[in-house]
């Protein structure tokens, strides 16, 4: 009989979303009618930008053309796709990223794991915790762990706490650890880094030949002008950087799907034999065997994302989710509750009240106010006794599950 990769069979079953949906569930059914309100996803709710609705329509007709149709595109994307986001989001700041070490892809959460194909099985992996559980499931599956403990700690990987005592900036780790992945801003905790803080990343990556998976889905949140957008503003991380970056976040795209990786050419890893390879020529590699492209239909509508309309749209869209986040905010504060992010990130993220567990505080939300939210024990052990608020919504259901928190909770 054929085997299985059995290292997915270490995986901790998918535990928190379709736990949040089994809870949901039965109380909706014991409760018909209750008004539920969803702040727990992590998923856009605002339409599509219009510049880049009009750009996809305009490429739906270039393929009904046969002068304008278009068969397989370049596996790393579009030039004039990777030349627009090389100079708008890299060389405009001062970063040194060319277009042909932009990957154009579709979506960051595949390339987060995918881009374990080209690195060694014997590195040690750091993971903050709470962490986007992508980077710890991709690590199971390729069989880089152990099985998990009670805690859901997988055995071999280290463990990063990120807690209000060190300000939810990871500290670097005592030991030598040789693949590193960093999300700012945060999800699931808002939290950002400063220049110092990636600066001191960077460093010990430098020290240790170590490489920095940097994931900044979220960079335009960001409205802090003192905090890096990128990686590569960090002097020295283009010899130990790899960069995600994503259009699901900022202009609307989970589902559409279009995203990038940034892999400098200067980044340089040891083969098993001790030579140094250009870490570069094996993603390319990879990207040309395994993937085909993103849709050419697609890709006119993430350009559209950097013309001046598109911009503006964006701008707009972040600025909303933005407003939410400040609401989301100022009335959990004006609750009692202590919380974190929400300013520069589309996540709040809660000090659950009276030392109440993640999950027994989804419960007392759920049923006192019908607003469900996200246990952060769910993103990791660290997160336990914190809860995620998502800004992703529209401003009427913030408003009213605001309301009705701020009805059923005190200050203290
Ligand atoms: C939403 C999100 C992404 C984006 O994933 P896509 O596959 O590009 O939609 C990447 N990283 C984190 C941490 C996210 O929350």
């Amino acid at each position: 009989m054929a085997t299985l990769n059995s290292h997915y069979l270490k995986l901790k079953a998918g535990y928190l979303f379709p736990e949040i949906a089994r809870r949901v569930n039965a109380y909706a059914e014991a409760n018909p009618g209750a008004p539920i309100i969803r702040l727990g996803i992590g998923d856009v709710t605002e339409p599509l930008p219009a510049a880049c609705r009009q750009a996809m329509i305009q490429a739906v007709n270039d393929m009904g053309e046969r002068a304008s149709f278009k068969g397989y595109g370049p596996e790393q994307g579009y030039t004039w796709l990777r030349e627009v986001i090389a100079h708008q989001d890299f060389q405009s700041r001062g970063c040194e990223v060319n277009a042909d070490e932009i990957f154009v892809s579709d979506g960051s959460k595949c390339d987060t794991g995918n881009i374990l194909d080209i690195f060694g099985d014997d590195n040690t992996i750091a993971v903050t915790d709470p962490v986007y559980p992508v980077y710890v499931d991709t690590n199971v599956m390729a069989g880089h762990t152990g099985p998990a403990n009670e805690r859901g700690e997988y055995e071999g990987l280290v463990y990063l706490p990120i807690t209000a005592e060190n300000g939810f900036t990871a500290e670097l780790p005592s030991q030598k650890v040789d693949l590193i992945y960093l999300c700012f801003p945060n999800n699931p905790t808002g939290a950002t880094a400063t220049r110092e803080h990636l600066q001191a990343w960077v460093d010990y990556a430098r020290t240790h030949g170590s490489v920095i998976f940097f994931d900044a889905a979220y960079e335009a949140f960001i409205t802090d002008p003192s905090l890096p957008h990128s990686i590569f503003e960090i002097p020295g991380s283009r010899e130990c950087a790899i960069e995600f970056r994503s259009f699901s976040k900022n202009a609307g795209f989970t589902g559409t799907r279009c995203a990038f990786t940034v892999v400098p050419k200067s980044l340089i890893a040891k083969a098993a034999d001790g030579s140094q390879v250009p870490v570069w020529s094996l993603w390319n590699r990879r990207q040309s065997t395994k993937f085909n492209g993103v849709s050419y239909i697609i890709q006119r509508g993430a350009e559209a994302v950097y013309s001046p309309a598109g911009r503006a749209e964006v701008q707009a869209l972040v600025a909303f989710y933005l407003e939410n986040a400040r609401l989301i905010r100022e009335e959990l504060t004006a609750a009692g509750l202590a919380v974190y992010g929400g300013v520069n990130a589309p996540y709040v993220w809660v000090k659950t009240p009276h030392g109440l567990s993640s999950w027994d505080f989804f419960d007392k939300l759920l049923h006192t106010c019908h607003v469900v939210g996200t246990p952060g024990s769910g993103f990791g052990a660290a997160g336990e006794g914190y809860f995620r608020v998502s800004a992703f919504n529209s401003r009427e259901n913030v408003i009213e599950a605001m309301a009705r928190i701020r009805s059923q909770f005190s200050p203290v």
